[in-house]
């Protein structure tokens, strides 16, 4: 059985992300979308709501999972039993940046892991989560780079989205 891990931080999920998911799909038997929390790290979105907008935006897919870990991305995969990680390339800054990961992590998991990498579809390649992150922030019509999860929950809460970018937690569980 061929499982792969998409492992990031989905804060939140955007386009991008999906059209990776929705490429990468036929070619695995299991996708397990993962998202790393690191306890140090500070997020617009807290963990159950980027697992929610992800599960709400993946749940036509039967072969695909929404999970979280800690800590390192190669232990989470030998757990899960995947032999494939996979990333998604923007442009050549991504691809620097993910080359060293891939070659540290093969060597890590004594080559039992490969990075597997899709290009971003055109039109695609220009949106990520820490821009969107930015026009949520400004007010900005941030509609058009996240799929309908996110939309429909920021809309109803930009409240509770506005305090948490000025440090006052007040989410709803
Ligand atoms: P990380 O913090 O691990 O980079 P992200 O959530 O930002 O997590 O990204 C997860 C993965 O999705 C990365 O491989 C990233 O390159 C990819 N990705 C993000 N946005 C896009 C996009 N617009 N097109 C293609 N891949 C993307």
């Amino acid at each position: 059985m061929k499982i792969a891990v998409f492992p990031g931080s989905f804060d939140p999920i955007t386009l991008g992300h999906l059209d990776i998911i929705e490429r990468a799909v036929p070619l695995f038997d299991k996708l397990i979308i993962a998202i790393g929390q690191n306890s140090q790290k500070k997020y617009m979105f807290p963990l159950e709501k980027r697992m929610e907008f992800i599960q709400k935006s993946v749940a036509h897919f039967p072969n695909v999972e929404v999970d979280y870990f800690e800590g390192l991305t190669i232990d989470y995969c030998i757990k899960k039993e995947a032999q494939f990680i996979l990333r998604g390339l923007r442009n050549p800054a991504d691809f620097e940046f993910e080359k060293a990961i891939a070659h540290t992590n093969r060597t890590l998991a004594r080559r039992k892991l490969e990075t597997v990498f899709l290009l971003t579809s055109s039109g695609k390649s220009f949106i990520s989560s820490s821009i969107v992150r930015e026009i949520i922030s400004n007010k900005g019509e941030y509609q058009l780079f996240v799929p309908d999860a996110v939309r429909v929950w920021v809309m109803g809460n930009e409240q509770c989205v506005m305090c948490n970018i000025n440090n006052h937690i007040l989410w709803k569980t």
